[in-house]
């Protein structure tokens, strides 16, 4: 193909791109959003006591939703009668409040499967891989999923954080099985992802469910799983989606209860349906199709450089879960480049933004506001992408 014709072919692709970019961002109801974690110290520090100067700043970059983690490991942002402890000088029911003043919405995320806490005194707790590993290898401190009391305290967190505040959006994060997604790239091949959880609990339960004996000459639990896998591969999937279905459910119908018009929100992992021979159910245990009655809007975590995909994944993903869900899906992206992603520039960050609010998406997340505010070097980098985020997002 000539020079000519190929430009032929671009300025008009070019120009659908434009045109679909304005419609998408500038359409009424779409939700741009924030995630702002008070965990980060900057965060903290900066805004600990002063939640209109948050809202304000939020405004500038044309946020009109904040996503923010209202507790973390024990530790409530809130007075709370069910956690461990609250952090006496952050309430994070102050700051809802501000929000909606300032017509901003609030999306409450919880953690699920997911307390760095908890396991430090439950060993029983620690999930463990199919090679009877429970060694966690990075930040991700994840629960085992099946042990019945964990779940009834998670639930009852839940219970209190739809009644205190009332948030627009309950976010249900790590509502899965561990996995490091963050550090799985493309080339993965799917039987080095770690699969879980067979510790004795997950192991006796399932066996139970299915009227299964384990042959008398396997005694590790390397070669239990082995069994498993080989042999009630299906039956274990379909266990592990239901173990995490049933708990989304429980959350649906207890939030009803409390209050019909706070949506559900799940965090997905990134990966389509095929990807590594269908690790979303397989390994994650997440069946969105499943999960579709109980849930409001699907949040991939799209952050396309950390999983070594092109900006163009975050469109292809979401149109995907779009298909197989029907439900308004809210595409999650990332803001930084951080050290391993120097060549993340501003304006491929643009780019992102604008693939993750192309139809069908009804919005997106940015992750995350600390990355914007830290105080240091590349403030110019900083700057450059709070532009972008007004640009495309007012
Ligand atoms: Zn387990």
């Amino acid at each position: 193909m000539g020079w000519l014709s190929r430009f032929a072919l671009i300025v008009p692709i070019l120009f659908i791109f434009s045109c679909d970019k304005r419609q998408s961002a500038k359409s009424t109801g779409s939700l741009h959003g924030m995630k702002v974690y008070f965990s980060q110290s900057e965060t903290r520090k900066k805004y600990q006591n002063d939640f209109l100067k948050l809202a304000a700043d939020l405004k500038t970059v044309g946020v009109n939703t904040i996503f923010t983690t209202v507790y973390e490991g024990r530790k409530a942002y809130y007075p709370s009668r069910v956690m461990h402890s609250s952090e006496p000088k952050l309430n994070l029911i102050e700051m809802r409040d501000v929000m909606k003043q300032n017509d901003i919405r609030f999306a409450a995320i919880c953690q699920i499967f997911y307390d760095p806490d908890i396991v430090l005194n439950r060993s029983d707790l620690i999930p463990v891989d199919s090679h009877g590993n429970n060694v966690y290898v990075d930040w991700q401190k994840m629960v085992c999923p099946t042990d019945k009391e964990y779940r009834q305290y998670k639930l009852s967190v839940v219970k209190e954080v739809a009644k205190k505040f009332r948030p627009d959006i309950l976010c249900l994060d790590f509502v899965r099985y561990p996995t490091t997604w963050e550090l799985v790239l493309p080339n993965e091949k799917p039987d080095q992802i770690r699969d879980f959880c067979f510790c004795n609990r997950c192991l006796l339960s399932f066996t139970q469910k299915y009227s299964l004996d384990f042959p008398d000459s396997l005694i590790e639990t390397a070669q239990k799983a082995a069994w498993i896998l080989e042999n009630h591969g299906e039956q274990w999937t379909a266990w592990k989606v239901e173990n995490i279905t049933r708990f989304v459910k429980s959350v649906r119908l207890a939030v009803e209860r409390i209050d019909p018009n706070i949506k559900i929100l799940v965090h997905t992992v990134p990966w389509s349906s095929e990807q590594f021979d269908q690790a979303i159910l397989r390994i994650a245990g997440q069946d969105v199709k499943a999960l579709t009655p109980y849930v409001d809007y699907f949040s991939p975590m799209i952050y396309h450089k950390m999983i070594g995909q092109d900006a163009e994944f975050i469109h292809d993903l979401t149109a995907e879960l779009y298909e197989t869900t029907r439900k308004p899906i809210l595409p999650s992206i990332q803001i930084e480049a951080s050290n391993e992603f120097q060549d993340y520039t501003s304006n491929e960050f643009e780019q992102a933004l604008i693939y993750a609010l192309m139809t069908p998406s009804v919005g997106a997340v940015a992750f995350n506001w600390g990355n914007l505010i830290q105080i240091g070097t590349n403030e110019s980098d900083r700057q450059a992408r709070r532009l972008v985020l007004q640009k495309v997002f007012q």
